[in-house]
């Protein structure tokens, strides 16, 4: 088996799960990589011993002084206004049904072809002529 890597001997000194077993095998049995494990341990223990400095109380309010106008920026950057998303959307519902209302006339229009048409204005009262398609059968 080949020498562990760095990140092998990271993952072992940090008893991460998944780690193969022939891992610690070659750990116990290789001179050379368990003197690199112990120079990885030792090093990794001086970086435990470091606390993180705590942020002053104004840490927070100098990021937000630094990022927030950055934050706005972007805000104003955008290429596509909400107005204009609505009023696209708003158009192509108009253009769908127009199209609905114009298919449905072709419709009506082939059926009048197609089939026998009676035209009844001559009995009706009404202004508008009143169309009858008839089945077929008829
Ligand atoms: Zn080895």
């Amino acid at each position: 088996m080949k020498h562990l890597t760095e990140e092998d001997l990271i993952l072992l000194y940090y008893g991460e799960p998944g780690v193969p077993y022939q891992y610690r095998m070659h750990l116990a049995e290789c001179r050379e990589c368990r003197s690199a494990a112990e120079s990885l341990a030792a090093t990794l223990e001086v970086c435990n011993e470091w606390t993180v400095p705590e942020p002053g109380a104004e840490f927070e309010r100098r990021v937000w002084a630094r990022v927030g106008p950055q934050i706005s920026v972007r805000r104003e950057a955008r290429w596509f206004p909400v107005w204009a998303a609505a009023a696209v959307m708003a158009a192509l519902i108009v253009i769908a049904f127009i199209a609905g209302e114009l298919r449905a006339i072709r419709s009506l229009l082939f059926l009048q072809r197609v089939f026998p048409i009676r035209r009844a204005g001559a009995y009706s009262k009404s202004p508008w002529p009143t169309i009858w398609i008839a089945p077929p059968c008829c």
